[in-house]
């Protein structure tokens, strides 16, 4: 079970817990109650009366996989920038998602790295604890707390389950409400408006905001996709006999020469996830015999010796759009008055690099504090949030599609020679980072979000990245911790 019923509305129209009003009778309309939807319920806490999430799905009473979230079925892990992110929104997440289960995992000691030029080293860092759940039990935790949370004394939030936003109403240059139908499997289900002063689209990935800004007379969002073709395949296991589990994840990402990769991480429940990957051309099969097959022509055997003594526990599942998409609605004239973008909605990301959740929570926290600053939502306030949540996702966006570029036919936008030169610095700095402390921190500390990519540019990394000779990773997964 989630926790307390009456915090988590199972269906239909309910409330959290009514309250007095105190502000001048605001009301903004969340579209998709999923994790950006629940952060975006934290972030308006306080400067609207009344918040109603609307979510197309009905809640699970467990923590099981639900039809609008189909990634969820596919290794999620919680960087420790999402996680410092969180632990601002909402207090404690950390500690209540590690209560059920969650896996906390220090980068590198807990998470074997196999690089292209061989085996990270294994340094007892302990910056960046990296959370390993599944995805229905974050997004459970996550949903109860901010749906408890948001029962405070200002503001009043209801979620309409089994809801589907259908459309804005409004204008070119303004947005009034949402057009939303019951999800009931009627057909013919009426449509209804509700009416908002503020609209926050937080529909993932499928957002149909670019179809219902031309439904209102404006343009598309400006759009980047940067796609590199990846797919992949995802199997739960279960080590076969107590002692028979690794005592780390294993990550082996592909890389251009040998473009099919995997991760095996411990998840809650003594469960371990295993995700395939691979582009075009070297997808993962969902068959389960050749995904076993396919485990064996990643860049290193190790995995596939690891599920020698593991038993599967779930089918395969596959996912295949995986690519960088960016929406620029954060630029001038991005957004009507009165409308919001977040989450994946916004910008979505190869997930091998594990970043979208942690952007959708920083992008929460931007919206959030610009709220604060400007002591709610004023003339010009959402615009100059919409900016903030666009930076929030800004240090992610470079490092995924700067790290894509290899991968990228011809379709895609063109890189500049920004992007160029980040690619081919990053090359150089990952295999340094495999071996060398320096190096190795700074590659985290950006790529776990808690720290600007200018950090990969401190002279020291510099120069160890570009001076120093290149020198190969460890021949085989290391067992030993050496100290940070
Ligand atoms: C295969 C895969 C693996 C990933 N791995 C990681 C990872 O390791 N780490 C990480 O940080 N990120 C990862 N991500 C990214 C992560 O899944 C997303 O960034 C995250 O789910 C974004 O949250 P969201 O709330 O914006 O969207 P979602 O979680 O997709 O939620 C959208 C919600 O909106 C609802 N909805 C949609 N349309 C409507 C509508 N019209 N009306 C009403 N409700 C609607 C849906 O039912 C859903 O509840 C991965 C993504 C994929 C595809």
């Amino acid at each position: 079970m989630i926790g307390p019923r009456e915090r988590v509305p199972q269906a239909g129209r309910r409330g959290t817990r009514m309250a007095e009003h105190t502000g001048p009778g605001r009301s903004a309309v969340v579209i998709g109650g999923g994790l950006a939807g629940m952060l975006a319920v934290t972030a308006l806490r306080g400067h609207f009366d009344v918040v109603t999430v609307v979510e197309r799905d009905r809640y699970p009473a467990d923590r099981t996989f639900r039809k609008g979230v189909p990634q969820a079925r596919h290794l999620h892990i919680l960087l420790s920038g999402g996680q410092r992110a969180l632990e601002r929104l909402l207090p404690g997440t950390v500690a209540a998602l590690t209560e059920a289960g969650a896996r906390r995992l220090y980068l590198p000691r807990d998470l074997l790295t196999r690089t292209p030029t061989g085996w990270q080293r294994r340094f007892d860092e302990r910056r960046h604890p990296t959370l390993s759940v599944t995805r229905p039990v974050l997004d459970a935790v996550v949903r109860e707390r901010a749906l408890g949370a948001a029962a405070g004394p200002a503001t009043r939030v209801e979620v309409l389950e089994a809801t589907e936003a259908v459309g804005l109403t409004g204008d070119a240059r303004r947005v009034t409400g949402v057009t939303v139908r019951a999800r009931n499997g009627d057909r013919g289900a009426a449509s209804r408006v509700l009416p908002a002063d503020l609209v926050v689209d937080a529909s993932g990935r499928g957002s149909r905001t670019p179809q219902w800004y031309a439904e209102l007379g404006r343009e598309a969002p400006q759009e980047v996709t940067v796609d590199s073709g990846l797919a992949y395949a995802t199997r739960m296991y279960r080590p076969t006999a107590r002692g028979e589990a690794p005592d780390a994840g294993v990550n082996v990402p592909g890389w251009p020469e040998c473009p099919r990769g995997a991760a095996y991480v411990p998840v809650e429940d003594g469960n371990w996830l295993l995700t395939l990957s691979g582009v075009r051309g070297h997808h993962p099969p969902t068959d389960e015999a050749e995904f076993t097959a396919f485990s064996a022509t990643i860049g290193d055997p190790y995995v596939h010796e690891l599920l020698a003594r593991a038993e599967p526990v779930s089918p395969v599942h596959g996912f295949r759009d995986t690519c960088n998409r960016r929406r620029h609605y954060e630029r001038p004239g991005g957004v009507p008055d009165g409308f919001l973008v977040l989450g994946d909605a916004n910008c979505t990301f190869n997930p091998v690099y594990g970043q979208g959740m942690s952007v959708a929570a920083l992008g929460a926290v931007a919206l959030r504090d610009t709220l604060d600053a400007a002591g709610g939502p004023g003339p010009g306030v959402l615009a100059r949030a919409q900016r903030a949540v666009g930076r929030a996702a800004e240090p992610a966006w470079i490092a995924a599609v700067g790290a894509d570029r290899p991968y990228v036919r011809g379709g895609g936008a063109k890189a500049g020679l920004g992007e160029r030169l980040t690619t081919w610095y990053l090359d150089r700095l990952t295999a340094r980072a495999a071996v060398d402390r320096v190096v190795g921190a700074a590659f985290r500390d950006v790529f776990c979000l808690t720290a600007p990519p200018s950090r990969l540019m401190a002279p020291r990394v510099v120069l160890r990245t570009v001076l120093l000779p290149r020198r190969p990773g460890l021949p085989r997964p290391p067992t030993a911790v050496e100290p940070a």
